[in-house]
């Protein structure tokens, strides 16, 4: 097992971990990173990314990832795979196992662990990923202007993510499990005000239909049974995030969910010398472009905290 003293420890190898590696490495505090279980994170999981400023012509998810981390080596970050499994966050200086590979301490952490959506689970859904199933109209939308697309969930992020696809595409159908939505009352008036979307409650997806394309949705009426199929071409999953954080619980401040708090205004987390940045911190935004700048503040927060407690 690897023993090492790093300067800055940063977890996660997304948008946010990459854009702290490259501030990180520039400012002389020789990141090391541990890039986890997938690194390049969620944008691994998409096609095209259309929205992140610098790219007018868009580009792959997977080769922008690809480019951070070009960028990140370039300025000498030590790029490792390894995941993260255990964390001593109260001790000084701070110790993170990664598997059974290594044992770090480090001065400062930089926690970018992600979070991933989550799915139903269908073996026609997984098939799809790449042709019509999406986690993220606000990413994928886009793509299906004028067709008819089926979202599913019912909290506050599927009626966002239906209201944003009915202003692109022609018919939105939402698929609720339930008798009634989880979503606030404000976003639920929005949704059933909006003309077309359709609301079908008590109704589960039982298959994604088409080979490499979606060509539409099997469904089941968990009250009557009764099937049916809805012809759409995009298939947006809802029903929610899971941050990936377990491995803080009771060190690290949390939410419910499990996203990290930082103080407002900054990347710093309830114990000085470790900060949180990108989707692990943040349950609202969620985008790349935002994901990079708290991954820009994490590294300056630390680079602070290195010169205040005269560590060179
Ligand atoms: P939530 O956990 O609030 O909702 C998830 C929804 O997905 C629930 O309606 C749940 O159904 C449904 N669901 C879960 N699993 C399945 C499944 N297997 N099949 C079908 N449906 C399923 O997650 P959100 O991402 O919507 O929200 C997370 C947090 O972020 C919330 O606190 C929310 O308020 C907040 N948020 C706020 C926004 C805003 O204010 N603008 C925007 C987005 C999020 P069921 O109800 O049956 O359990």
């Amino acid at each position: 097992m690897i023993k090492e003293h790093v300067k800055c420890l940063i977890i996660g190898s997304g948008p946010a971990g990459y854009t702290a590696a490259i501030y990180a490495a520039r400012a002389e505090m020789k990141p090391v990173m541990y890039a986890g279980l997938q690194p390049g994170g969620q944008l691994t999981e998409t096609t095209e990314v259309e929205n992140f400023p610098g790219y007018p012509e868009g580009i792959q998810g997977p080769e922008m990832m690809m480019e951070f981390r070009a960028q990140a080596e370039r300025f000498g970050t030590d790029i490792r795979d390894g995941l993260a499994t255990e964390a001593f966050l109260n001790e000084t200086p701070k110790r993170i196992l990664i598997e059974d590979k290594a044992e770090i301490t480090a001065d400062t952490v930089i926690i970018s662990t992600g979070a991933s959506a989550k799915w139903l689970g269908l073996e026609s859904e997984e098939r799809q990923k790449s042709g019509g199933v999406s986690a993220c109209a606000v990413c994928d939308g886009f793509f299906y202007r004028n067709q008819d697309v089926v979202v599913v969930g019912a909290g506050d992020s599927a009626c966002e993510e239906a209201m944003y696809l009915a202003k692109l595409c022609k018919n939105v159908t939402m698929l609720v499990r339930k008798e009634e939505f989880r979503a606030s009352k404000i976003m639920v008036q929005r949704t059933i005000d909006t003309e077309n979307i359709t609301v079908m409650f008590n109704t589960e997806t039982v298959e994604v239909l088409g080979d490499q394309v979606v060509e539409g949705i099997k469904y089941k009426n968990n009250k009557t049974n009764e099937e049916g199929v809805i012809s759409a071409t995009g298939f947006f999953l809802a029903i929610g995030h899971k941050p990936n954080t377990d491995i803080f619980k009771g060190q690290l401040d949390m939410d419910n969910i499990g996203y990290l708090n930082v103080t407002p205004g900054t990347t710093k987390t309830n114990i000085p010398g470790v900060y949180a940045a990108g989707d692990c911190a943040d349950k609202n935004y969620r985008q790349a472009v935002t994901a990079a700048g708290t991954g820009c503040m994490s590294a300056l927060d630390a680079e602070r905290f290195l010169a205040d407690n005269g560590i060179h």
